[in-house]
């Protein structure tokens, strides 16, 4: 090689090097990850106000699909506004198998199917930074409540951790709070938003997609309203994350469960922490919130529908 040649590639592999300085300069510092979780019920889907609708079998269940889908769709449109790297859907009613893989938006990984330990709350770890509820409804024996229940309408009448009465939107928080992860927008019916702000306090986000007149029919905010106001809400909710707090109970944690009638209860009896509190109730405490809420779990799986 000649001293030309050697001057030449010299050059050139110092502009190379210049290069590469310079775009290490410009190149933007990297994006803390943004993680979130959301869960999917179906009662509180916008447009959805009798149990037809979320039922598979009958003939208005794949309008009621396509509604949660669009809810969905939403939610994770105003996650990927707000920066959010990477976004996990847990379908959450019934057999968890609900939303269509195909419809979602792509962006988002899904969770299908059911039994699964966490239940509404599957795939969520202290890796997540949000967690957001979808569709959710009021507890059982709420008045003006979209099919008001929590989790079984056969089997619960009530839960309370720690004397006080659960929604499912509670109970699932807690175990975000496990975790670590805050719950900072709750979307469904007016009497479950007025629920999310009694138990979380005021500023999680909540989103009213309808009004209910009784258990079965509701005024309904236009679906694309909903829809913008659930992208906007969650957008916003993220932005303002740095103040969200993960919800907790006070350990050690006292479960009550009462059963519709007391037949249920003597199968719940069978677990072996639940103590008989009356004919139809059964209390435990658990020093672990995930192993209370698996025995809660049991409890109710194992009783028959009355
Ligand atoms: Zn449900």
């Amino acid at each position: 090689m000649n001293k030309s040649v050697i001057a030449i590639i010299t050059v050139v592999l110092m502009i190379g090097a210049a290069a590469v300085f310079v775009s290490a300069q410009q190149r933007p510092a990297p994006k803390p990850p943004l993680k979130v979780f959301i869960s999917v019920d179906m009662e509180g889907i916008s447009g959805i106000v009798h149990g037809d609708q979320v039922s598979p079998g009958t003939a208005e269940y794949a309008d009621g699909c396509a509604w949660m889908v669009g809810d969905v769709n939403a939610a994770v449109h105003g996650a990927l506004a707000a920066g959010a790297t990477e976004i996990v859907v847990n379908d959450s009613h019934g057999s968890m198998r609900n939303i269509d893989p195909g419809a979602i938006h792509p962006k988002a990984t899904l969770i299908s199917g059911s039994p699964k330990p966490l239940s509404m709350m599957q795939g969520i770890d202290a890796s997540f930074q949000a967690c957001i509820l979808i569709g959710y409804h009021a507890r059982a024996g709420t008045e003006d409540a979209i099919l008001d229940h929590t989790i079984s309408g056969s089997v619960v009448r009530a839960i309370r951790v720690n004397g006080i009465e659960m929604p499912e939107l509670g109970l699932n928080a807690a175990i975000a709070g496990y975790y670590g992860v805050p719950v900072v927008l709750v979307s469904g019916d007016t009497a479950v938003c007025r629920q999310a702000t009694e138990i979380l306090g005021k500023d999680v986000v909540t989103v009213a997609v309808k009004e209910a007149i009784g258990r079965q029919a509701a005024k309904l905010r236009p679906l694309s309203e909903a829809q913008n106001l659930i992208q906007a809400g969650v957008k916003d909710a993220l932005n303002k994350l740095v103040a969200a707090k993960p919800f907790k109970f006070a350990a050690p944690y006292r479960f009550e469960l009462d059963y519709h009638i007391s037949a249920q209860a003597d199968m719940g009896a069978m677990i072996p922490s639940a103590k008989r509190a009356g004919a139809r109730t059964l209390v435990f405490t658990a020093d672990d919130y995930i192993e209370g809420f698996r025995t809660l779990r049991a409890m109710i799986n194992i009783a028959p529908a009355r």
